[in-house]
């Protein structure tokens, strides 16, 4: 294994990036390149990317009871959307709002990590929740099984009930992904014990493919390691097509990058 993986936290940000290119993993992992462009092609997406970390600012202050001020000096459609959570999630006296909450887990020796827009808790139940504001629409079989849904909700199960002492059954448990900008009613994932052992086995085998990897051809083989490769279908969506290939980044269809971890 590569020893900069020693102590490496996975999210599901790090896993999706093996996932679509374990060289891209590689750049921004083990080598710790930060690529961001400044020319003029780049400023809408980045204008974007701030776009979605200020309104989940927005409902961070607003779920920990901060005042969110006179709306004076946020874009307007900022305005519909929390006005529209609000009405979706009413504050209960007998529920717990934890916004932009991190976890972290050991795993065997693997850490984990995820770090939520907002869990609710109720008496028996548990709410992720997940604000997009990406220009795309999301619809149930985009989030079912990505990266994402797999990982906020196994740790949910794992430690969630363990920090707050709940009794609570998997099916309890919900993950909503919620898109302001088309919606009035979230995506909802539900989940089961079956649900949560393939979730497992999913992230299991990433962390060993990518402990497995051979990022540096010059070190010893790894016993059993996978080479490392290129997946050139997810080029034009990469960060790093500049870097890899000498082609322009095409920020428009740019993979969208996640708040947070
Ligand atoms: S440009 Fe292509 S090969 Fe290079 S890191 Fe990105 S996806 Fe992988």
């Amino acid at each position: 294994m590569n020893k900069k993986l020693k102590y490496f936290c996975y999210s599901q940000n790090s896993i999706n990036t093996y996932k679509s290119c374990p060289t891209k993993f590689k750049y921004k992992y083990i080598d710790r390149i930060n690529w961001k462009n400044n020319d003029i092609d780049s400023r809408d997406y980045y204008e974007n990317l701030k776009l979605g970390r200020d309104f989940h600012l927005l409902c961070e202050r607003y779920f920990s009871n901060i005042s969110i001020g006179s709306y004076d000096n946020v874009p307007s459609k900022f305005i519909i959307w929390i006005e529209k959570i609000k009405k979706l999630i009413p504050i209960e006296e007998d529920k717990v709002y934890l916004p932009e909450y991190e976890l972290r887990y050991n795993m065997n020796g693997d850490y984990l990590q995820a770090k939520y827009d907002l869990v609710v808790l109720g008496k028996n139940s548990i709410e992720i929740w997940d604000w997009k504001t990406e220009s795309r629409k999301l619809d149930y079989k985009n989030v079912e099984n990505r990266m994402q849904t797999v990982m906020y909700m196994f740790l949910a199960r794992e430690i969630i009930p363990r920090i707050h002492n709940m009794s609570i059954e998997s099916e309890d448990i919900k993950m909503k992904y919620y898109q302001p900008e088309f919606d009035n009613e979230p995506v909802t994932i539900t989940y089961n014990n079956k649900k949560h052992e393939n979730n497992k086995n999913k992230i299991n085998t990433f962390i060993n493919d990518i402990k497995r990897t051979e990022y540096e051809r010059d070190k010893e083989p790894i016993s059993n390691g996978l080479r490392l490769t290129k997946n050139k279908n997810h080029c034009k969506f990469c960060e790093f097509n500049k870097l890899c290939n000498g082609e322009e980044v095409h920020y428009s269809i740019l993979e969208d990058e996640i708040y947070g971890t």
